[in-house]
């Protein structure tokens, strides 16, 4: 059969929609795991979709808890940024060994100060609890802005604990 010219874009779009609304973990998407405000690819290996899986089991732990025990039942967790290809995080100027490169890092957005340390403490008990290791737990600023920067690597975790001022 040979496909209209057009058409071909059409099925290839229509796949890729998909896949980007595809389910990771009960309320997380891969879609939200690779957005980006950059026009740069920004598509995930199966490696690195593997490692956004890993990073949404604590996703959806956090949820849980936060929901039991300081909102509203359903409160979303927020993601800024999870995965980054080369590109897109040299435009946001990430740094070189970014943790977003390989999908084992996820920026959370946090609503303040309040939340921020909420969640960091939410993270480590589900850390302790479950005898697994991540690899960074960074609360970062910047011109008044915050979000919890949270890494697990398939490998090799350092539990790196920081309050960072960040240029991202
Ligand atoms: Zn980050």
């Amino acid at each position: 059969m040979e496909l209209r010219p057009g058409s071909t874009q059409v099925f290839i779009n229509q796949i890729v929609r998909k896949m980007a609304s595809e389910k990771l973990t009960e309320h997380f998407t891969l879609e939200e795991m690779t957005r980006t405000k950059s026009k740069a690819d920004n598509t995930p290996s199966a490696e690195q979709v593997k490692n956004l899986k890993r990073l949404c089991w604590w996703l959806e732990m956090l949820r849980g808890r936060w929901n039991r025990k300081y909102g509203d039942g359903d409160d979303p967790i927020v993601v800024n940024s999870g995965y980054r290809s080369a590109e897109v995080n040299r435009e946001v100027g990430g740094v070189a060994n970014s943790n977003h490169l390989t999908g084992c890092a996820v920026d959370i957005r946090v609503t303040g100060m309040d939340q921020m340390i909420r969640y960091a403490n939410i993270l480590l008990d589900i850390s302790d609890e479950n005898n697994e290791l991540f690899d960074e737990l960074l609360m970062e600023h910047k011109d008044g802005k915050m979000w919890l920067h949270f890494a697990v690597r398939p490998t090799g975790n350092r539990r790196k604990i920081n309050i960072l001022k960040t240029t991202n």
